[in-house]
């Protein structure tokens, strides 16, 4: 089946695939936010990414994925993409020169600003400023570990930045490149329905979020705030704010540290 583009300055926009059938190994969508994942498992995408806002997004063309199969790049016969750790020990690591074939195919194929990630539990611990800072780029190339993780030697002779989920360890980074791919393409323009749902949820003014509520009025003998139903916007605002001022101090004293003098 053909499908005829759907706009100008760009190759083609196939609202009709499904996120799946929307990854290719070539930059289809010119100036489209771009994620680069470099992985033993691209079957593993887009995953949860194709859903809700996310996946409308991806459907819409307002970001895409580039998917390179570590595979593909394997030596021999069988393919092989890891060994034994140099100086022995358990498990496996991903191989210098392998990386290095996937790692330059998908930098050539980047556009832009597009900042080399590996997803590590060594990097600094990935956070919303960062996820603001992905947003204002072309898109990030992310390589996903596996197994004990990557040769040393990639990491310094290509300057990748090491990022971290958090402090755990996962036995891949492909959850941890979807949480952050997440987080960054919510902050897109036009990917959430309402703008100001970025403004104003956690995090981003410095603060933790307020409570929030919904129907029924009453639910097992638990009511509103009365504030929330009186249709005083300035009351709301004030409410919600003192609120979210309180979760922040009582919950996490670093953020509210940083909120009361910043830097
Ligand atoms: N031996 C490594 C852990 C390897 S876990 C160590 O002790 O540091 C296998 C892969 O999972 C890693 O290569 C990395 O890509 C991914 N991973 C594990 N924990 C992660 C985390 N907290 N954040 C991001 N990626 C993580």
């Amino acid at each position: 089946m053909t499908i005829a583009p759907k706009s100008h300055g760009r190759i083609s926009a196939r609202p009709t695939l499904k996120p799946r059938e929307l990854i290719t190994d070539t930059p289809d969508l010119a100036g489209a936010w771009t994620a680069q994942i470099i992985t033993l498992f691209p079957q593993a995408f887009p995953g949860v990414l194709g859903e809700s806002l996310t996946g409308k997004a991806l459907q819409d063309g307002r970001w895409q994925l580039q998917t390179y199969d570590l595979r593909d790049y394997g030596i021999g016969k069988h393919r092989n993409v890891d060994d034994t750790p140099a100086g022995g020990g358990a498990g496996m690591v991903l191989r210098a020169d392998v990386l290095e074939a996937a790692i330059v195919d998908a930098r050539r194929a980047a556009r832009g600003v597009m900042p080399l990630i590996y997803l590590s539990p060594r990097g600094p611990r990935f956070d919303q400023k960062m996820a603001q800072t992905w947003a204002g780029t072309d898109g990030v190339t992310l390589l996903c570990g596996r197994f004990e993780g990557v040769d040393e030697r990639v990491l310094d002779h290509f300057g990748i930045q090491e990022v971290s989920l958090g402090d755990f360890v996962l036995t891949g980074g492909e959850i941890a490149a979807q949480a952050m791919i997440d987080a960054t393409v919510r902050l897109l323009p036009g990917v959430l329905g309402n703008a100001d749902s970025a403004v104003e949820e956690s995090f981003s003014a410095g603060l933790l979020e307020h409570p929030q509520y919904t129907k029924p009025a009453e639910w097992q003998g638990h009511t509103i705030p009365d504030v929330l139903l009186s249709g005083n916007h300035a009351k709301i605002a004030e409410w919600r704010k003192a609120e979210g001022e309180r979760i922040t101090k009582e919950r996490r004293p670093d953020l509210w540290a940083d909120y009361k003098q910043p830097g």
